[in-house]
């Protein structure tokens, strides 16, 4: 995502360096068996595969949202699998122009799944383009233009749009409603994400006992592109140090020295949560006025800091703007203030 790369560097950065890339495509679960966690969303996806299947037919359009990392686009690689179709992948800024999303449509073949990531910032023209598409499995296009100008339909093999969004708020309400399948994906639990590293450290062949993992885990806010992250240095410097496997202690120490605190928040969850105490008296602050006062695009503090913040009470998002919690308070060391009405 190009507003998350603005991101200044940190170890939480869901952004992919291209290693982290090569690894994270490696680890990537590749059947609904690898894939842990989410549980009611798997145990539905699998019925509804199943019934695609005995029906010959395509699987409905699928819609997956959530904070990144959190596994839709693995989701999206899985369901072709077990589908046994082709996946075509795309992404919302890559669909510039019709002619960009007619090609890939045009060479799908019956039952092909297109992912399309980050569906939130197709153009209009290009969304509008892919209601009939979605809908009939038809293509309008016009031919010349001026007074020749023809209009043509082109009949489209049966497919799945499967898309991924962090921002489902922002979709237009047309495009919403032509996936029948929407399901948001929600954070992991630590015992998830303990499974998730296991598996993970044996992929990379490096050892990890059961209290490093849930030390890496504690510490991963949720998130198995984060856990795995963080597990990736930890492993750098056990390397470094000669150790012969991944232990609290050494977990400790490198998640200290990579500034992710107890509870997974990173240096820019701090900086926000002291701004947003120390410099707005905790709020309300409009999510504008704090991303200037944080020199952070705005994006990044909605899809990559707050989700978390939220989900931890250490934030809380009013029709005023951002407020501090008592939590918050407390986090930064602060006695709350009393307050008449806090909405
Ligand atoms: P998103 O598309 O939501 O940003 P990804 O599907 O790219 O997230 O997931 C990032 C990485 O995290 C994957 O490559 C995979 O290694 C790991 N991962 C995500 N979800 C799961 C899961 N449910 N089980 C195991 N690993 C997962």
């Amino acid at each position: 995502m190009d507003t998350l790369a603005k991101r200044k560097t940190s170890v939480l950065e869901p952004e992919c360096a291209k290693e982290d890339l090569r690894t994270e495509l490696s680890l990537r679960p590749k059947t609904f068996a690898d894939y842990v966690g989410q549980t009611e969303l798997i145990e539905k996806i699998k019925i509804y595969v199943k019934a695609a299947q005995e029906r010959r037919e395509a699987l409905d359009h699928c819609l997956f949202s959530g904070p990144p990392g959190l596994g839709k686009t693995s989701l999206a690689h899985i369901l072709a699998a077990e589908m046994r179709v082709g996946l075509h992948v795309s992404s919302g800024p890559a669909l510039e122009k019709k002619g960009d999303l007619a090609g890939i449509l045009t060479n799908l073949s019956p039952g092909d799944i297109l992912f399309i990531d980050e569906i939130h910032r197709l153009g209009s023209v290009v969304e509008e383009y892919l209601y009939p598409a979605m809908e009939d499995y038809r293509l309008d296009i016009t031919i010349d233009s001026g007074p020749a100008a023809r209009a043509m339909k082109i009949d489209l093999a049966p497919f799945t749009l499967v898309a991924a969004t962090t921002r489902v708020g922002l979709l237009t309400s047309p495009l919403r409603n032509r996936f029948h399948i929407q399901e948001r994906l929600e954070f992991y639990t630590q015992k998830e994400l303990m499974h998730i590293l296991r598996r993970s450290a044996q992929m990379l062949s490096v050892q990890l006992d059961a209290e490093g993992a849930a030390e890496i885990a504690r510490r991963s806010r949720g998130t198995p592109r984060i856990a795995i992250r963080l597990l990736r240095r930890v492993r750098d410097f056990a390397q470094i140090q000669s150790q012969s496997h991944i232990h609290l202690r050494l977990a400790c120490e490198v998640l200290d020295r990579l500034q992710v605190d107890k509870q997974g928040l990173d240096l820019m969850d701090r900086r926000l949560l002291r701004v947003l105490v120390e410099k707005f008296s905790g709020g309300p602050v409009g999510i504008e006025t704090l991303s200037a006062a944080l020199g952070e695009e705005k994006e990044t503090l909605e899809d990559v800091c707050e989700p978390f913040l939220l989900q931890q009470g250490l934030l809380q998002r009013t029709p005023r703007g951002r407020l501090a919690t008592e939590r918050t308070w407390e986090y930064i060391g602060y006695p709350a203030p009393k307050r008449e009405n806090s909405d």
